[in-house]
């Protein structure tokens, strides 16, 4: 099957942005066995669109068009295959679902300018679109196949998964999938565990490729086989093995978070936790209540972030502050310690550092963080040196107090 493909949009011509969709197209195409022959980009013009098209189904079996399904006078791409082929629009009822339904969902008024989405070529078949206004379309006409997707990537990428290539299967493309299973890990860096890894990331089927980011590792484990469970077959030796490499690191798989992993482990122990912050400003407090469920075991928090607070609020020793400083190994302890005592929980964690970019010392430098557990009344203080903007050690602090709630 001979394929070419037109995409459509004049900030395309402009260079305003990057084809993505010819790259993630032509990837696809490739891996299903379909050859892609040419790639045409036009702007949003009707008469130079139903032209591309025209010229496209003398030479290819299969034309898909990127682009112009919107409810706009400069989405045209409907048009253009309707006039193309000289059948008249029509509307379809699979195609005003996806667009009412969209607006349903938002509980807004539809415009009527976007009426026109349910609009496709007579005979055509509407491309069910869960991400987007517009419906894909998906039309046999004189022995050639016609495919109308929306330009934006996130509905083109899933609907030409989802929709075109299964369409595609019965006219020669192959089916094969592709399976992934991450593997996340933490208090370990990139290179280390590069380091660890570092035989097992040149195969080829299956795949390994670390991802890093700040606070935390992440491992793609990829295969390509006939069906799912062959690849998860091919996936598990190596999971195993990278498990018995790094088993303390890895704290969880695929959606895991480890505000989730530890709240799990607090509500299976059924250990209460409250937390004391100085430099990360609540943001612990903020990722451990993103998770649904956190009151079975957060009771609360105090952001600290002035001496004086860290004294009325959390008991922590003037002494203490005046002999260490407030970012030191003593204070994340008291702090870690006052917050246990003030809220009865089984566990506190204070947290004290420097998130720059002003207010390091050589001595101390920013990115210094201290991170204080007491785990009923047994306190240990973990020192770390992030690298990065503010946000960023902000964020790496928290993924440390975690790491260490975790471990
Ligand atoms: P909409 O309903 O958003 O108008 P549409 O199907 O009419 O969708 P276009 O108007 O052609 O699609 O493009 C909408 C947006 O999608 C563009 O502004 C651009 O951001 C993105 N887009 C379109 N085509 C491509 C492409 N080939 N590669 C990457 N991004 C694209
Ligand atoms: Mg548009």
């Amino acid at each position: 099957m001979l394929a070419e493909a037109i995409f459509t949009g004049t900030e395309l011509l402009l260079g305003q942005i990057v084809n993505t969709n010819a790259a993630f197209l032509s990837k696809q195409l490739a891996a299903a066995g379909i050859s892609l022959y040419r790639q045409v980009v036009v702007g949003d013009n009707l008469e130079r669109l139903r032209e591309a098209i025209d010229d496209a189904r003398r030479r290819a079996d299969l034309i898909i068009v990127s682009g112009g399904l919107g409810p706009t006078e400069d989405d045209l791409s409907r048009e253009a295959l309707a006039a193309a082929l000289h059948l008249p629009l029509v509307e379809d009822q699979k195609a005003r679902e996806n667009v009412t339904r969209y607006f349903a969902a938002r509980q807004r008024p539809m415009p009527s300018s976007n009426l026109k989405q349910a609009l496709i070529p007579a005979g055509g078949r509407a491309l069910d679109n869960p991400y987007g206004t517009a419906a894909g379309v998906f039309l046999e006409h004189e022995g050639k196949i016609f495919v109308l997707l929306p330009g934006p990537p996130r509905e083109f990428e899933p609907m030409v998964r989802e929709q075109l290539l299964p369409l595609l299967e019965p006219y020669g493309a192959r089916r094969e999938v592709i399976f992934s299973r991450v593997l996340k890990i933490a208090g370990l860096g990139e290179s280390a565990v590069e380091e660890a890894l570092k035989d097992l990331l040149h195969g080829t089927n299956p795949t390994l490729a670390p991802l890093a980011k700040p606070g935390e590792v992440t491992l793609r484990l990829t295969a390509r086989a006939a069906d799912t469970e062959k690849a998860q077959q091919m996936i598990r030796p190596l999971e195993e093995n990278i498990r018995r490499r790094l088993n303390d690191y890895i704290f969880g798989s695929d959606e895991d978070t480890l505000e989730g992993v530890v709240g799990s482990i607090l509500a299976e122990r059924r250990l209460s936790l409250a937390v004391a912050e100085s430099c990360t400003g609540g943001l612990l407090a903020h990722r451990i209540t993103n998770i649904p469920g956190s009151s079975d075991y957060f009771l609360g928090g105090v952001v600290a972030y002035s001496n004086e607070a860290k004294i009325k609020f959390l008991g922590v020793a003037p002494e203490t502050l005046a002999a260490h400083g407030a970012v030191s190994r003593e204070v994340a302890a008291a702090m870690a310690r006052g917050v246990r005592r003030a809220f009865s929980a089984a566990i506190g964690v204070g947290i004290t550092g420097i998130a720059g970019p002003g207010g390091g010392t050589p001595a101390k430098p920013v990115g210094l963080v201290y991170i204080g557990l007491d785990v009923q009344d047994l306190v240990e203080v973990q020192r770390e040196f992030f690298v990065g903007e503010r946000e960023n050690i902000k964020w790496q602090a928290t993924q440390g107090a975690l790491y260490l709630l975790w471990r």
